[in-house]
């Protein structure tokens, strides 16, 4: 399969190819033929697969296609993503495709001033990448016009959910046009995933690239079982040791990243951290640094880590194991991207059985354990013994309902197996509406 065969126009295979992509990545090859064809869509993709394209590209052909007043034009596609830098990552993505045919695009997100944001807005965009609260910000101070969005995505839902976002979502969906486009992306599966995809979606076609719930094949999983007071010297041992050069090391904490970041930098690892607590700019130019490679590490908790797109990115560590069994899938999906071999290892002392019971559980395997023979062994009990069955369900619990559903003849999404949409219904069309609004999807302007 080839981006030319998804129907993609000339202006979009040239962007495709600028970024490197010779051949479309499953999730594309799947979602792409379903928002052409105007279908609501559910997809279960992991980080690193090359979802963003998958939305981006075809949502961006198909607002091409009906040209506008240059000036003073509202957001017609609306993409919701969980944080600052995943909205930075998506919005770079988005832009250098919306450019190309002459959209705008833009991204909202808070903890920076309103004002730049405001002013962008009123001079019009076509495509809206934002994080809910900042966007809730611009709806309920009327400098944005969310009544002609067409297309709505919802990305990393799931560390939406994660993130207590629920009303902010269902509330920013009391701001659009019934009349619109949904799609969901996921990277796990809980039922609240579920309740959310039954609220907001219409007849979704669903598209799955990976087992649910499992971590990255391309990633070696490795538990170093140590003592809490040891961690440290263990990873400075295992970078030094190991030659490590571009390591993303997770702590549960804010305070305990600055820590961890002070010791490293004792030990004469040049360490930063990222976090919550940290001003965007901070941010922005602490990860720039990483990426040029002059940070050999950089310690990060979930929230800031969400979204952490670099490229190739070799090593992982779980310095703290998560509290929430999915998020060591999306920690690990941070390597091994778009086909490269990465390396996650968890330090894992025996205060964090119970946490590693419910990865292995998620998992529904045991991760491979390793000792380092500077260092005393630690016997850590394992949950799960063996590979396991394909069987998985979804651990999260539902987050609060929202109070009440927007359209209440929604139906349940029906699982396609190939990138060919089996149905022609476009929901675009609007609940219960018919003519189509236009019958261009997938051809080539
Ligand atoms: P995403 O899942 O959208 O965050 O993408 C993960 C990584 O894969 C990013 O670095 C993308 O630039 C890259 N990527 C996306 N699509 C392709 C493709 N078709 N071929 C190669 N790399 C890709």
């Amino acid at each position: 399969m080839s981006f030319e065969s998804l129907g993609l126009c000339d202006e979009l295979l040239t962007a495709v190819a600028a970024r490197g992509y010779a051949n479309p990545t499953p999730i594309q090859t799947q979602a792409i033929p379903v928002v052409f064809e105007g279908n609501d869509l559910l997809a279960g993709a992991q980080t690193g697969t090359g979802k963003t394209a998958a939305f981006a590209l075809p949502i961006v052909q198909i607002l091409s296609e009906t040209v506008l007043p240059r000036k003073r034009r509202s957001p017609r596609a609306l993409v919701l993503v969980p944080t600052r830098e995943l909205a930075a990552q998506v919005s770079e993505q988005m832009q250098g495709y919306a450019r190309r045919l002459s959209l705008r695009s833009t991204m909202i997100y808070g903890g920076v001033n309103i004002q730049a944001q405001i002013e962008r807005l009123h001079r019009g965009v076509d495509i809206v990448v934002a994080t809910p609260g900042r966007l809730l910000d611009h709806a309920d101070r009327n400098t944005i016009n969310l009544s002609k969005i067409e297309f709505l995505v919802l990305d990393e839902a799931d560390r939406m959910l994660d993130l207590g976002f629920i009303d902010d979502i269902m509330h920013v969906v009391e701001y659009l046009p019934s009349q619109r486009q949904n799609l969901l992306f996921s990277a796990t599966y809980s039922q609240s995933i579920k309740q959310l995809a039954d609220e907001l979606l219409d007849e979704p076609q669903q598209v799955e690239v990976a087992r649910r719930n499992i971590a990255a094949d391309a990633v070696t999983q490795t538990i170093y079982p140590v003592d809490r007071t040891r961690k440290r010297e263990m990873l400075s041992h295992l970078i030094r040791k190991g030659d490590w050069n571009q390591v993303l090391v997770f702590a549960r904490t804010r305070y305990g990243a600055d820590k961890l970041t002070a010791e490293l930098l004792f030990d004469g690892i040049k360490a930063a951290p990222i976090h919550s607590n940290k001003s965007q700019s901070i941010r922005t130019r602490t990860l720039a640094e990483f990426k040029r490679g002059e940070l050999r590490v950089l310690v990060a908790t979930d929230v800031a880590a969400r979204g952490l797109d670099i490229e190739r990115l070799p090593h992982v560590v779980n310095y703290d194991l998560p509290q929430v069994p999915e998020d060591y899938v999306h920690r690990i999906g941070r390597t091994g991207r778009a086909g490269e071999k990465g390396v996650a290892i968890s330090l894992v002392c025996p205060a964090e059985q119970p946490l590693l019971f419910a990865i292995e559980k998620l998992l529904q395997y045991a991760i491979p354990q390793q000792t380092v023979a500077e260092f005393p062994q630690i016997a850590i009990k394992r949950g799960v013994k063996a590979k396991a069955t394909k069987k998985s369900k979804g651990s999260s619990k539902p987050k609060k309902r929202p109070a009440k559903k927007k359209t209440p003849e929604k139906k349940s999404a029906k699982p396609v197996k190939t990138a060919a949409p089996a149905k022609t219904t476009n929901s675009r069309r609007g609940r219960g509406t018919p003519a189509p609004k236009t019958g261009r999807r997938g051809s080539r302007s």
